[in-house]
């Protein structure tokens, strides 16, 4: 294998939902310098590309017309040639390998002398299913299962069924609003269909599949791509001898917010597809399993099944959050708008001057964060702490410090700099402290609300906020799709909407009033409401300025 061509991974990126992609596969994006994706790879999962990684939608270059498969296998080899030693991902939905004709890229790039990974991944065929509650076997029911292409094309006119579907309006339409978040390679049939279409009078070539094998067979069938073509198939199969009776399900949009199951049996297959308007992407799994999905269906009956949220908290702070919601059904786009920076102030601070003080305050998970870094790296530890009471604004500032061993004094029962600021006070009024030996650790944008109630004390800038500079393009489309947007800091609001504004020239007035920007925004604190309110949006804040109280507000708001 040539040294001075870049390798290429072949990467599944599951049926959708984020959770699935592999490990292997996630830490491949990471690194990756090109990601070759197609147009349905969840916005989600690109999120974890690196920032400076080129990417590559090959289902809409700047023509907006999809890339042809012979087309994506010469880029292959082509960005390899152009990235000597560099990391080419080639992110396709599913499992490469599983009618997703990953083998003949590999054969292209095996050909050009290019080396290549197969990252394998999970296929639609039977997590999809897993989502819907059906095991594809299961004792005394199924012992085996059988994976078949139907060869099914979203907008194609080549059955009944779809050119009824388009008849609606809605074939078409609402795949493409909802096409973002998917994850589907469906380049794969693009051949097929060309062939089906000029042999579309012999039915028996439908999806040149042997019906009367498969009418035989005693285990689960699952079609893949099949939706446009599932009623003629369920009609060779009943003509081969399948039971008409036999349970089916169709289950649209799997492991993703929108995922639809709708049950029928082989001899209400085509109608049902209809009346239900089935669109693709889905599965269609046949047989006995399929009932134990009436009983052991979990996915959409989640609380937040169905939501899309954005989480504009920092990288390293939105994993919590973002795990706690997706486990409740909602798909997270972490968009992360500020990070924090030590300063440099910090690094070379003169910790012995804690000594002039007796009480240390805390604003911020962040302010505790940057001060033990600094400290640390002042060759210092907490033991330069001791004596002193420590204060906190809230339960997070509170958790953080816990992190570091140190328990907490004081904290306001409000969870406001106000509140805290009143009970330092309060603590002075009383000559429990002095108003001088209380120092205050804060960013560079906290306000003065401290600084007025407790005029002798100091401040420590430990830390600064800086805000994001730009939103790419796929992310900026799964935002405007979104339910709602998550806020943790007035900071994060602003850098937001400073950031969908400034792509966008015809922004109103009130960011919220963009048709890009979700109306409705969740905050922690009554800060960040009131900015997010300034800027056009309603609000709905936490009772408590903790993630836990802000995760249960949104679950009980959709709930409702
Ligand atoms: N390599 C992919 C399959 C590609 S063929 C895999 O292993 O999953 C594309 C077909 O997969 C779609 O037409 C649909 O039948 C199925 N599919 C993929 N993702 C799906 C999803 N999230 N929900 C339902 N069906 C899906």
């Amino acid at each position: 294998m040539s040294q001075d061509v870049g390798k290429v991974y072949l990467i599944g990126a599951g049926p959708g939902n984020p959770g699935l992609l592999t490990l292997r596969g996630k830490s491949i994006l990471e690194s990756a310098d090109v990601v070759v994706y197609d147009r349905l790879v969840s916005p989600s999962i690109l999120a974890f590309c690196n920032a400076n990684a080129q990417m590559v939608d090959v289902g809409k270059m700047p023509t907006h017309h999809k890339v042809k498969q012979s087309e994506i296998n010469k880029l292959l080899v082509q960005f390899a040639k152009e990235h000597p030693d560099g990391v080419i991902a080639r992110l396709k939905g599913g499992d490469p390998f599983v009618f997703g004709r990953g083998g003949e890229e590999a054969l292209e790039l095996k050909t050009a002398g290019v080396e290549y990974e197969v990252v394998p991944g999970v296929t639609s065929a039977i997590a999809v299913p897993a989502y819907a509650g059906i095991p594809v076997s299961h004792r005394g029911i199924a012992t085996s299962f059988h994976i078949v292409t139907g060869h099914e094309r979203d907008n194609s006119q080549f059955t009944i069924q779809n050119s009824k579907l388009n008849d609606s309006g809605k074939g078409n339409s609402e795949f493409t609003i909802h096409n973002s978040e998917l994850s589907v390679d469906e380049s794969c049939t693009e051949d097929v269909i060309a062939r089906e279409q000029s042999d579309r009078s012999n039915l028996s070539s439908v999806a040149g599949l042997d019906f009367s094998a498969l009418a035989k067979c005693p285990g689960t069938l699952i079609f893949l791509m099949g939706i446009a073509n599932m009623d003629s198939i369920a009609r060779h199969l009943m003509e081969c001898g399948k039971d008409p009776k036999t349970p089916l399900a169709f289950i649209e949009k799997g492991t993703t917010p929108f995922q639809r199951t709708v049950m029928a049996t082989l001899e209400t297959a085509g109608e049902t597809i209809i009346r239900e308007n089935v669109t693709a992407p889905a599965i269609t799994i046949m047989g006995g399993v399929v009932e134990l999905g009436k009983s052991l269906a979990w996915k959409q009956n989640l609380p937040l099944s169905g939501k899309r949220l954005v989480v504009t908290r920092s990288a390293k702070q939105s994993s919590g959050i973002t795990s706690r919601l997706t486990a409740l059904g909602a798909e997270v786009i972490e968009t992360p708008m500020i990070e924090t920076r030590g300063l440099a102030a910090m690094a070379s601070a003169d910790f012995a001057n804690l000594k002039n003080f007796d009480v240390l305050a805390f604003t911020s998970a962040n302010g505790v964060e940057h001060f033990f870094t600094a400290l640390r790296h002042q060759n210092l530890d907490v033991r330069i702490l001791a004596g002193k009471k420590i204060a906190s604004v809230g339960k997070i500032t509170e958790k953080k410090l816990l992190e570091y061993g140190i328990l907490c004094d004081y904290v306001p029962e409000d969870h406001t700099g106000e509140g805290l600021g009143k009970l330092l006070a309060e603590k002075v009024s009383c000559a429990e402290i002095m108003p001088d030996r209380i120092l205050l650790l804060q960013g560079n944008l906290a306000d003065e609300t401290l600084l007025k109630l407790l005029p002798a004390a100091t401040r420590w800038i430990v830390y600064e906020t800086l805000p994001a500079k730009g939103i790419p393009a796929w992310k900026r489309e799964a935002i405007s799709v979104a339910d709602a947007v998550v806020f943790a800091s007035s900071s994060a609001v602003e850098a937001f909407v400073a950031n969908t504004k400034a792509s966008d020239e015809n922004a109103l007035e009130d960011a919220a009033d963009d048709a890009g920007i979700p109306k409705l925004a969740f905050c922690i604190g009554r800060l960040t409401e009131a900015t997010a309110r300034k800027n056009g949006f309603e609000t709905i804040t936490s009772d408590e300025t903790s993630m836990d109280s802000l995760v249960k507000k949104i679950a009980e708001f959709y709930s409702r």
